[in-house]
């Protein structure tokens, strides 16, 4: 498996490579690699000739120098794990300093409110440091079609934006949150949690599972008041929001209409690891 870290030598191997008329799926990730991003590059796989997988934890998206430098980082592990699976993967691992040239930041950008909300509010400046990244490595990629979590749900919507507003020739494509036995979505911040707050991290899918059932026959606000005082009670997990929003613009429901789509959303602290959720409501 061929791996990079030179944006010019993956762009003249891609290009060569497209001159063939291979097409090209990206995964960016940020590493430490597990099932969920597993799953993104297999479907990557299947519906491209190669698959790029990015690896390549960001500055620009991190609000707090702790979670940054906590950040787990296993290149080598994650190589052998790719390495098991296709021999149509490239692999590029940048250093901060190939992507940014010395100018650590993020550029401004709008996403018509979306970044405002959620993740936005709790993570000054996260969605600028998204849109930097996303955009810096489809002009070095230049795939065909690009895979992104639901997990990020919020994340995935941004991109889509992104790429409407300056007209990228990408097609980003969204797939399924990937789940552990117990429920619990797979991350790579997983592997930081201690065992007792491992065990009790399912709560938060469970929770969402019952919320759900909730929202069928209850309004938003009483569903959100069940949520909150379930986690108020739980000693190991401590809720930062849970907001029920329609799908299109992210805002908080006030009141339900059948004609959208709605998608409840959580982040929850088990001890300092930082996890979110999501479920599609109806
Ligand atoms: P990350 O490395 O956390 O930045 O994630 C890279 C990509 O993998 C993003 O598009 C995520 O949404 C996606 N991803 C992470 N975890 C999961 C999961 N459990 N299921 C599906 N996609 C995931």
């Amino acid at each position: 498996m061929m791996v990079f870290t030179n944006k010019s030598e993956i762009q003249d191997y891609i290009l060569k490579k497209k001159e063939q008329q291979k097409s090209f799926g990206f995964v960016p990730t940020m590493g430490a690699l597990h099932n969920g991003h597993l799953s993104l590059v297999k479907k990557a796989l299947q519906e491209n000739d190669i698959c790029v997988v990015s690896i390549f934890v960001n500055p620009t998206q991190f609000d707090n120098d702790e979670d940054l430098k906590k950040y787990p980082r296993t290149l080598e592990k994650d190589i052998k794990f790719l390495e098991t699976l296709s021999k149509f993967i490239l692999v590029y691992a940048p250093s901060v300093q190939d992507i940014y040239q010395g100018n650590t930041k993020a550029e401004h950008f709008s996403f018509d409110g979306l970044e405002f909300e959620m993740e936005g509010e709790f993570r000054q400046g996260h969605f600028n440091g998204v849109g930097t990244i996303v955009k810096r490595l489809f002009e070095i990629v230049t795939p065909n079609n690009a895979y992104f979590g639901e997990k990020d749900f919020q994340q995935l919507a941004i991109v889509k934006k992104l790429v409407e507003k300056y007209n990228l020739p990408v097609i980003i494509k969204g797939c399924k949150i990937f789940r552990e036995d117990s429920g619990l979505a797979y991350s790579s911040r997983n592997e930081r949690l201690k065992p007792d707050y491992k065990k009790e991290a399912p709560f938060i899918y469970k929770t969402l599972t019952t919320a759900k059932k909730k929202f069928g026959t209850k309004s938003a606000k009483l569903v959100t008041e069940w949520v909150e005082k379930q986690f108020a009670k739980n000693k190991f997990l401590e809720l930062e929001y849970f907001i029920i929003a329609d799908v299109t613009t992210l805002k908080t429901v006030k009141r339900k209409s059948k004609t959208k789509t709605y998608r409840a959303f959580v982040a929850a602290y088990a001890g300092d690891i930082r996890l979110i959720d999501n479920i599609a409501l109806n």
